[in-house]
C-alpha cells in the first residue's frame, strides 16, 4: 500500500475524550470514528487490524475442529421466551419493534439461536460431538460505554458452541477451547491468563476468563506470579486426545488465579507471599460448560443410541475480538505510538523515502516495495512529499514493527536501514538483504493455509 493512496487521518492532537492509552491512540492512528456512544467506524488501518485478528481467531478454531458458520444480528424475541432470557436480560439487550409488531432484538449472544438450529437438524448422538462458531457483531446496552473499542455497545464477538452426548464429553470440549484460546492470543503477542470466574448470565458451573494484565483493566485479579511463567510456545496439541488437551488445562489452570468475584482470600493466603500478586486485567474472552441449561427448555434432545432420548450438553465460549485490539496496544506501546507485534501487524513493514521525488530513492523504494510483495510481505511505503520527521512520527504512531528507510546518503553505498520498532535499533544492509531479513523474521508468522 502507498500512503498517498490510503486513508490514514492521523490526529496530532491527543483526543481529550479518550481516557485511557489504547483508546487515545487508536483514535490518533486513525484506526476507528466514533459514530455514537460505544459505536465506532473502523477505518482502514483500524478495519485491517481487525480482520488480522478475525483471521487467527479462524486460523486456531478451524485447528481445534470447530465449525465457522454465520447467524444474524437481529433476532426474533420468541426464542428468547422460550429460554427465559428475555425478561431476564434486562436492559442491555437491545429491542426493536418492526413494522408489524414483532418483538425482535440484536442479539448479545447466541445460545438460542443456534439451540434452534441444532434441534431442527440433530437428531443422533451419530452426529455429535459437534462445535459451531461465528465472528459476528453484538450489541449491548452497556450503562458505561467507554474506553473506545474495549467497552462498546456494538462489538465483534467470536461466540463458539459445542454439543455434546454426555458431560465427559462437554467437558473435553470445555478443556479443548482453553488450549485453543491459549494458543490464539499468544500468536497475538499476548499473555492472557485464563482465571476461575463467575458465570453471570450466561449461567452454567464451570467458567473460567483469561485475562491479559493491564493497569487500566477494569478487573481485579489476584494470582500466583508462577502462572506468567508459563509459555504454549509451538507445541502440537491433538484436539481430539482428551488427556492431552486436560494435561494442558491442568499446567494452566493448577495455580491460584482469580477474578474478584470468585477471589478467595485464605486460599490465596497459602501461596508463599512473594508470589502473591494482586493487578488488573482486561477480559479478551471465556468459556463456559453449562450442561443442559439451554437444550432441555428448548427440547435439544438427541437418541443416545441405547434406546433413550436425552437433552445434550452444552458449552459456550467466547473471544473479545474488537477488543483484542485494544488489550494489544495496552499491552505493547510506548510514548510514540502502537507497536504491534509480528505475529498481528497491519503491514509487516512500513518503507520511508526521505527524499521523494529523488530518482535513486525512487527507484529503491520501488523495488522493495516489488521485492517484499513478491516474497509474501505487505509493505506500507510512504511515498508523500514529508519531511523525514513526520514520517517517522507516522511510522512510530502506527506501529508497524519493521521500517526500512531509504535516503541519498545510505543508497550511495548501496545501503538502507532496517529499524526495529520496539527496541529502536537500527542496522545497515542491502535492499535484499533487508527483505531477507524480513522475511526470516515473519516467517513463524505466517498465515496457516486453512
Ligand atoms: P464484561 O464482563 O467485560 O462485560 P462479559 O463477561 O459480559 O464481559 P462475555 O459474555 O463473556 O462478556 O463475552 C465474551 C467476550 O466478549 C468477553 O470476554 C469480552 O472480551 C468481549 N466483550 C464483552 N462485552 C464487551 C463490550 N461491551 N465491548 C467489547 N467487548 C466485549
Ligand atoms: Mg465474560
Amino acid at each position: 500500500m502507498r500512503l498517498t493512496r490510503y486513508f490514514l487521518p492521523v490526529l496530532k492532537e491527543t483526543p481529550s475524550e479518550a481516557q485511557i492509552v489504547s483508546h487515545r491512540l487508536m483514535l490518533r492512528a486513525g484506526m476507528i470514528k466514533q459514530a455514537s456512544a460505544g459505536i465506532y467506524s473502523w477505518l482502514p488501518l483500524g478495519y485491517r487490524m481487525l480482520r488480522r485478528i478475525e483471521q487467527i481467531v479462524h486460523e486456531e478454531q478451524i485447528r481445534a475442529g470447530h465449525l465457522p458458520m454465520l447467524m444474524p444480528t437481529i433476532q426474533s424475541a420468541d426464542l428468547w421466551r422460550e429460554s427465559g432470557r428475555y425478561d431476564a436480560y434486562g436492559a442491555e439487550m437491545l429491542r426493536i419493534t418492526d413494522r408489524h409488531d414483532r418483538d425482535m432484538l440484536f442479539t448479545p449472544t447466541a445460545e438460542e439461536l443456534i439451540t434452534d438450529i441444532f434441534r431442527s437438524h440433530v437428531a443422533s448422538y451419530k452426529d455429535l460431538p459437534l462445535t459451531m462458531y461465528q465472528i459476528q457483531w453484538k450489541f449491548r446496552d452497556e450503562i458505561r460505554p467507554r474506553f473506545g473499542v474495549m467497552r462498546g455497545r456494538e462489538f465483534l464477538m467470536k461466540d463458539g458452541y459445542n454439543f455434546d452426548l454426555t458431560k465427559e464429553d462437554a467437558l473435553h470440549a470445555y478443556n479443548r477451547h482453553l488450549v485453543s484460546y491459549l494458543r490464539t492470543y499468544e500468536r497475538m503477542g499476548l499473555q492472557a491468563i485464563p482465571m476461575r470466574a463467575d458465570s453471570g448470565p450466561i449461567g452454567g458451573d464451570d467458567t473460567h476468563e483469561f485475562l491479559v494484565l493491564a493497569e487500566t483493566g477494569e478487573s481485579e485479579v489476584f494470582y500466583d506470579a508462577e502462572i506468567t511463567e508459563l509459555k504454549f510456545g509451538d507445541r502440537q496439541i491433538d484436539y481430539d486426545d482428551h488427556a492431552q488437551c486436560r494435561a494442558v488445562l491442568e499446567e494452566f489452570t493448577s495455580r491460584y488465579a482469580r477474578t474478584d468475584e470468585t477471589h478467595d482470600a485464605d486460599l490465596f493466603a497459602q501461596i508463599p507471599e512473594d508470589r502473591q500478586r494482586v493487578a488488573r486485567g482486561i477480559e479478551v474472552g471465556q468459556i463456559f460448560y453449562f450442561g443442559t441449561k439451554y437444550s432441555e427448555p428448548m427440547g435439544a434432545m438427541v437418541d443416545d443410541g441405547q434406546g433413550g432420548r436425552v437433552p445434550v450438553h452444552m458449552g459456550s465460549h467466547g473471544i473479545g475480538v474488537s477488543r483484542l485490539l485494544g488489550a494489544i496496544i495496552e499491552a505493547s506501546h510506548d510514548d510514540n505510538g502502537i507497536i504491534w507485534p509480528e505475529g498481528v501487524t497491519p503491514f509487516h513493514a512500513g518503507i520511508v523515502n526521505l527524499k521523494q521525488g529523488d530518482a535513486a530513492c525512487d527507484a529503491a523504494c520501488e523495488g522493495l516495495y516489488a521485492a517484499m510483495t513478491a516474497a509474501g510481505l505487505e509493505p506500507l511505503y510512504d511515498d508523500r512529499e514529508e519531511r523525514a520527521g513526520a514520517k517517522f512520527a507516522t511510522m512510530d504512531l502506527i506501529g508497524l514493527p519493521w521500517r526500512i528507510t531509504v535516503g541519498p546518503r545510505g543508497l550511495a553505498g548501496g545501503k538502507v536501514e532496517l529499524t526495529s520498532r520496539r527496541t529502536g535499533e537500527a542496522e545497515e544492509m542491502t535492499p535484499d538483504a533487508a527483505v531477507a531479513r524480513l522475511a526470516e523474521i515473519y516467517a513463524p508468522h505466517k498465515a496457516a493455509l486453512i
